[in-house]
């Protein structure tokens, strides 16, 4: 016992008082440190827990006025709760701050103060239960903080995350998400978010979540969610298990981006693989059947010749000839078009403008088409009155009236084809009328686009590319081509080409340029 520690024996056994304490420690948590104070303030018990934790022996403490000892106790006001339990009460404090100036270690701690009365029922000394909260509240802190950095990552993602607990049930949206579906947190919580899936969607959704939920192993699934505007979005959701520090399972984290305008991407460019394949087969088809009876012709001539002894007959080989000079000029019209596509295709598109009248360019057309035009039965009535000048490029224009009136033969055989030239208010108009099969209403828009057709192969042979390369030439002149059908009703083309050789408007040269031109 320590010299300055004088009690009366009667009143006080300090010896009996620290073995029952030392017992009393045993019976604490392994973090709980144990120390006494007498009514006269002065130390009575320093367990050893407390040797540890302050790194203060009992030896230097016991029978010295704790005041003295730590004078901040009563700067702080820690003296208070001391003093409470030494009157009788037992009181505790948390998260206050300890500080041992004598070894400089400082932390938090938590304490319980209980009055400790003899046999007698008087309180003889305040006991004090100390637990070191510091490591909880770095181990808590950290956590906080990895959290924190977790959500303002999360919400800082491109990509919408969510979470979902070992229920399936989701628990976080990051703010990437939220924007998205301009829903709140308390909406999409839970199974709120499955309010944004598209119906049609959902099911499959569900099922697969699930299902990949039950094994514990990671998922890739699309669906339709809605945004806030109200379309509806193609999204990729990539879910995967979340496991704890001890591999249990603690739900699922995924990770969705909108795949909408990639997937958009793919159809286009599968429509334009599909589209180049059919254009190959029908390509091929139409150069090898002209090819087909310019060849026979010339097969014919040769066995002709070669039998030689015969007298030649001069009408039969006119009219194979004919026949062969009809084929090589359609063979000449197509290979036209697959170069004006290539043109066209390279945005190599430059008019050749200089003063031409409309009127002449169509008369010229009627010139060039005529015979073909008796072969397919289609007598051309040609109403052009009064000169249209303009500045043009004359080849192209041409090439326009004369895809137009081969699809006027070509879906309008056997009828006459009316075009028409008139002066406009700016410029000059002409029109091409069949009397043939006539363009379904919903179709009349896609004609003009690159290999779109309104009719089947098997019945019309044809690139689909013929309006396609006269709007583009249209265009570029800033003209307006506009067609005017009904199905079995015939059709007219209308072309509208503005006098002057003024620029062409800003996305067309926007097009045009980069090429050098
Ligand atoms: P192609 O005639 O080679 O198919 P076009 O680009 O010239 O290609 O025409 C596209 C489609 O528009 C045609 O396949 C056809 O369905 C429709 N079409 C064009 N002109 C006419 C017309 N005069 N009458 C009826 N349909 C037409």
């Amino acid at each position: 016992m320590s010299a300055e520690v004088s009690f009366r024996a009667d009143v006080l056994d300090v010896e009996r008082l620290r073995e029952r304490l030392l017992a009393f420690e045993y019976a604490l948590r392994d973090e709980d440190a144990l120390t006494a104070i007498g009514q006269d303030l002065r130390y009575l018990y320093w367990g050893r827990r407390m040797e540890a934790l302050s790194g203060l022996s009992a030896d230097r403490l016991l029978g010295h006025n704790m005041v003295d000892v730590f004078p901040s106790m009563r700067e702080s006001g820690q003296d208070a709760q001391v003093y409470a339990a030494l009157s009788g009460r037992a009181v505790s404090t948390t998260g206050r701050r300890f500080q041992f100036p004598q070894t400089g270690r400082t932390g938090l701690y938590e304490a319980r103060y209980v009055p400790w009365a003899d046999d007698h029922g008087v309180v003889v000394a305040a006991l004090v239960v100390m637990r070191d909260l510091t490591e909880e509240h770095r181990i808590r802190f950290s956590l906080q903080e990895t959290e924190a950095r977790f959500r303002n990552m999360a919400d800082h993602s491109p990509v919408m995350l969510w979470m979902s607990g070992t229920d399936g049930l989701c628990t976080f949206f990051n703010q990437t998400w939220l924007a998205f579906t301009g829903r709140s947190l308390e909406d999409e919580l839970g199974v709120g978010w499955a309010e944004g899936v598209h119906p049609e969607d959902f099911q499959r959704c569900m099922d697969h979540y699930i299902e990949a939920f039950g094994e514990r192993r990671m998922f890739e699934m699309e669906y339709r969610l809605q945004r806030a505007d109200g379309e509806w979005r193609w999204i990729l959701d990539r879910g995967t298990p979340r496991w704890t520090g001890d591999s249990e399972f603690a739900g699922y984290i995924g990770s969705c981006v909108d795949i909408t305008d990639h997937k958009r991407l793919e159809s286009d460019l599968r429509k334009a693989v599909r589209d180049r394949d059919d254009f190959l087969s029908i390509a091929s088809h139409e150069l090898r059947t002209p090819l087909t009876t310019v060849q026979l012709a010339v097969d014919t001539v040769v066995r002709a010749l070669r039998v030689g002894q015969e007298p030649l007959d001069a009408s039969r080989m006119v009219a194979t000839a004919m026949r062969a000079s009809t084929q090589a000029k359609r063979l000449a019209l197509l290979v036209e078009e697959l170069l004006d596509v290539s043109w066209l295709a390279a945005k190599h598109l430059v008019l050749e403008r200089a003063p031409a009248d409309l009127a002449g360019i169509a008369r010229d057309v009627v010139g060039r088409v005529s015979e073909e035009a008796a072969a397919v039965g289609c007598p051309i009535d040609l109403h052009a009155p009064e000169p249209t000048p303009g500045r043009w490029d004359r080849v192209r224009i041409e090439r326009v009236l004369v895809n137009l009136v081969s699809n006027a033969f070509k879906y309008g055989r056997g009828r006459p084809v009316r075009i028409e030239v008139r002066a406009a208010d700016q410029g000059a108009t002409v029109s091409v009328t069949d009397q043939g099969i006539g363009i379904a209403p919903a179709d009349q828009a896609r004609i003009f686009e690159r290999f779109e057709r309104a009719v089947s192969s098997t019945h019309y042979g044809g690139f689909g590319l013929g309006l396609w390369i006269a709007r583009e030439i249209v265009r570029a002149h800033r003209g307006e081509i506009r067609v005017f059908s009904q199905p079995g009703e015939g059709a007219t083309f209308e072309v509208t080409l503005p006098r002057t050789g003024s620029e062409p408007p800003a996305a067309f040269l926007a097009r045009n340029r980069g090429e050098g031109n």
